[in-house]
């Protein structure tokens, strides 16, 4: 594998960050106009959805490139290419890849300009894991299907005007994971009802959905009937595979050095401790590991290949990350690592206070560690099923 990159690739790099020098918000900046002005600009030089073909509204920029533009957006910590999350994730590369002419020419121009959010409707209360277990139920009748069932967990539903849900529009199957439709539902569909639900952080983001013979046009099915679970295995295959995130652990990392420089272990700082220098060493080499994993991926699409299984390798590292940098930050902080946030002697502005109570979203949205070592195990690496 070659990691180095063409002069072409070099030099939309400095593209890059030339227009990054000049167009980022302040940091950190709340000041959500000049956030949305930035945006406007991406999106005016068709860096938001850089690699998708140019008929549809993409930029018809190379994968390559696209990893350029998200590395360095990355590394200066700039806001999200784009406003519309989940739809540019994985919903608009599930329409990209299964959707009808007439449902990518509908959804992916607003997807890239930021127009309204996407929900994503697969866990219920029994089936979170065990996906594929999924009750909720769509029977066709004419040219609708009539959704009855609930949903959990679904993020950003209250504020969301699509959902991409998983239904079971067949019962009578072999395997579970056949039988199962992907549809595209509007929120403000009669019979649709959104709860929200509070998580330990007192955030309320995701709630419960309850469709109550909510009809649907067939039109809005994205890929065959009863095939529903290939366009999820891709969508979530794209929902573990971001690069980005490994330039996030790297600045967490960084700023625990930060950290354990004025931090004090046995009277002196807590950077000089052998066991914390230990720990530094083998984060820093699994978000290594994860880059070059990362790298893996990348030469699967450049190759065209879609992404499979070995995304979960890096959706299990990330979970591990979260939690090992968390708890090496708190016992750094020692004593202060318990003081509430927004205590005047907190470090960090109480920003390992916030992790311990926020890291458990990462680790179990999108797949627990336990999923993904079930699938590295069984469809990695071979292994029998459990
Ligand atoms: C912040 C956040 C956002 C989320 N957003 C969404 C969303 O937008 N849309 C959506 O549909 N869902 C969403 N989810 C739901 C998430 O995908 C599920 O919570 C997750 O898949 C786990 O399912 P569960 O909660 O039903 O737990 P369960 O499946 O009941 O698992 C409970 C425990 O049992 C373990 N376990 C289960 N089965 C096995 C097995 N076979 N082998 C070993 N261990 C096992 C799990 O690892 C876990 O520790 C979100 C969750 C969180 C936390």
């Amino acid at each position: 594998m070659d990691f180095n990159f063409t002069p072409e690739e070099e030099a939309f790099r400095d593209e890059v960050r030339a227009f990054l020098d000049e167009n980022l918000p302040e940091n950190g900046t709340r000041d959500m106009e000049a956030v949305a002005e930035f945006q406007r600009r991406i999106r005016e030089k068709r860096w938001v959805g850089f690699s998708w073909p140019k008929e549809i509204g993409g930029g018809g920029g190379s994968i390559m490139e696209q990893v350029i533009l998200k590395e360095e957006m990355a590394r200066r910590k700039a806001p999200a290419l784009g406003a519309c999350f989940m739809g540019l994730a994985w919903v608009a590369p599930a329409l990209i890849e299964y959707g009808t002419e007439e449902q990518k020419q509908r959804f992916i121009p607003d997807i890239l300009d930021g127009k309204y959010q996407w929900c994503t409707g697969y866990s219920e209360p029994g089936s979170g894991s065990d996906l594929a277990s999924l009750q909720c139920r769509a029977v066709r009748e004419g040219d609708e299907y009539i959704v009855n069932g609930q949903k959990i967990w679904t993020s950003i539903a209250m504020w969301s005007k699509w959902m991409i849900l998983l239904v079971r529009t067949q019962t009578d199957v072999e395997a579970k994971h056949d039988g199962i439709s992907c549809l595209l539902v509007e929120m403000e569909s009669p019979g649709l009802t959104v709860r929200p639900i509070k998580n330990m952080a007192g955030g309320d983001m995701f709630a419960e959905v309850f469709f109550d013979d909510v009809r649907v046009p067939v039109e809005n099915r994205l890929g065959e009937e009863n095939q529903g679970w290939k366009v999820t295995v891709s969508a979530l295959a794209h929902e573990r595979s971001s690069i980005s995130e490994v330039y996030g652990l790297t600045r967490s990392l960084e700023r625990i050095k930060v950290l354990a420089k004025s931090c004090h272990r046995n009277g002196r700082p807590a950077s000089e401790d052998p066991g914390f220098r230990s720990r530094f060493a083998r984060a820093d080499a699994r978000i290594e590991a994860m880059r070059l994993n990362g790298m893996r991926f990348l030469t699967k699409q450049l190759r065209g290949e879609p992404l499979g299984s070995e995304t979960s390798i890096n959706k299990l590292h990330r979970a591990q990350l979260e939690i090992e940098l968390g708890e090496l930050a708190l016992e750094i902080e020692g004593g202060l690592g318990v003081l509430v946030q927004g205590d005047s002697a907190v470090p960090d502005d109480g920003l390992w206070q916030r992790h311990a109570l926020s890291w458990p979203e990462v680790v179990i949205g999108g797949g627990t560690p336990n999923i993904q070592k079930n699938i590295i195990a069984e469809r990695v690496l071979g292994l029998p099923k459990d």
